[in-house]
This record gives C-alpha cells, sequence and structure tokens, in this order.
C-alpha cells in the first residue's frame, strides 16, 4: 500500500497515475514512503520524491497550449523543440494548440559534468527550415543556468524570424546566471535535479509520466 508522501502529493492520485503502470507500483512504491531509502528501487535507484505528479503536468502543459493558442491567433508559428529533453513536452504541447502550427528540432550539447553545465553550449543537430519571417516558439525542458537559452536566442535570432518567444516547462530562477526573460513558464522550480517527462539522468528516467527529484541534494548521486 503507497503512504501518504509527506511533501503533499495525494496518494490517491499518484496511484490513480501509477495504475497505469502497474509494473512500476511495487518498484516505485519505496520512494513514497520517506522512511526508506530509494535507493530500494532496483529499477529507479536515487529517485527521492514525487515533485510534479502527472495530472499537474497535464493541466499545466493544457494551459501554456491555451495561452499560445490565444497568443497566436491568426499566425501559423512554429513549435522548435530542443532535443532531447523536451522532446515529450513539446509532443504534449502541440496538441493543446489549436491552430495551425509547424514544427522542427533542434539539438545542442551543454557540457559539464552529469548534473551541471559548464556553460559551453554546441549546435549538435540545427534545424531543417529557415525561420526567416516564421513566428518561432522555442520549446525547452528546463532552464537552469539559462546559457542554454541565451545561447539558442541568440543563434535563432541571427536567422531573422518574424518573431521568437521562449517556452520552458521548468525554470530555476535560483540558479540563473544570466538574466533571460522566458516568455512561457509551466512552474517555478527549486535548485534540485529533476528528471522524467523527458529529463534525464544518463539518458534514464526520461519515460517517467511524473517528475522526480534524484537524491536530497547535488552530492547524492
Ligand atoms: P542551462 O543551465 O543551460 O539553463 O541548462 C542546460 C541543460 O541542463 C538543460 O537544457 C537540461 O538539459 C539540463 N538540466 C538543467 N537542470 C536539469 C535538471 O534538473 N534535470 C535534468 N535532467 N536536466 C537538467
Amino acid at each position: 500500500m503507497l503512504t501518504m508522501p509527506a511533501w503533499g502529493v495525494s496518494s490517491g492520485a499518484v496511484a490513480v497515475g501509477l495504475s497505469l503502470f502497474p509494473g512500476w507500483v511495487a518498484k516505485l512504491s519505496p520512494c513514497y514512503d520517506l522512511g526508506m531509502s530509494s535507493d530500494q528501487s532496483d529499477t529507479f535507484p536515487g529517485l527521492k520524491e514525487i515533485f510534479l505528479e502527472e495530472k499537474q503536468i497535464q493541466q499545466k502543459v493544457a494551459d501554456l497550449g491555451v495561452r499560445i493558442t490565444q497568443d497566436y491567433r491568426g499566425k501559423t508559428p512554429l513549435l522548435i523543440g530542443v532535443l532531447r529533453g523536451a522532446a515529450i513536452f513539446h509532443a504534449d504541447l502541440i496538441r493543446h494548440i489549436e491552430l495551425k502550427l509547424r514544427v522542427d528540432f533542434i539539438s545542442v550539447a551543454s557540457y559539464g559534468d552529469a548534473t551541471k553545465t559548464s556553460g559551453e553550449v554546441q549546435l549538435i543537430k540545427d534545424l531543417d527550415t529557415s525561420i526567416r519571417g516564421v513566428d518561432a516558439i522555442l520549446v525547452e525542458d528546463i532552464v537552469d543556468t539559462g546559457l542554454t537559452l541565451d545561447y539558442l536566442v541568440r543563434n535563432l535570432e541571427s536567422r531573422r524570424p518574424a518573431s521568437l518567444r521562449s517556452c520552458a516547462l521548468l525554470s530555476k530562477p535560483s540558479r540563473r546566471c544570466i538574466d533571460i526573460p522566458i516568455d512561457y513558464v509551466g512552474f517555478e522550480v527549486p535548485d534540485k535535479f529533476f528528471v522524467g517527462y523527458g529529463l534525464d539522468h544518463q539518458q534514464k528516467y526520461r519515460n517517467l509520466p511524473f517528475i522526480a527529484s534524484l537524491g536530497n541534494d547535488r552530492t547524492d548521486f
């Protein structure tokens, strides 16, 4: 049986969410009991707590879709997903935008260790299409220091789009090194390392339908 998590996620809602993934319930259940080490999970070692449950994420993505629909009425925006972390968010978001739209993807690498960026950003995969004269929206998973978003905005602005806005599911304001505005923000989150809903740790956890934090702090994993 799932115990009520101390961080306020309703165990009922969690149970409903996890019922879609019955195989995970047994393996993840230690993570719902703060009295037990999350490392007891064979499948997802290190998962500390569910920070955003699936329902909360889906509601926020729907809200962002409504806002973008209203703001871009009469236009055909290009939704640019930043691979790979934003792939799931991007896929869900575009289905909540009730407009004619186009999609493209870009991929960058930020160098550093597993949980911290060094500030060096490199383009790995460019867009397939020109954005000259296009209303482009950059769709990011998470803005941490802001260095990646700053790099992408400067790079894309130089291609002369009609407009360029940014949308990030998560933002960690306390970690910002560059004061870069984000036009659409899903959730402002604290300085923890998050996985799930597209976010990875060493390429794992992307398929979790919720967002969880890894360890108590950055030295835990
Ligand atoms: P930046 O520091 O440049 O804003 O973020 C660079 C990248 O680091 C993000 O696009 C994301 O891929 C990764 N990142 C930053 N914080 C987290 C986090 O909490 N979890 C995961 N999985 N990736 C993160």
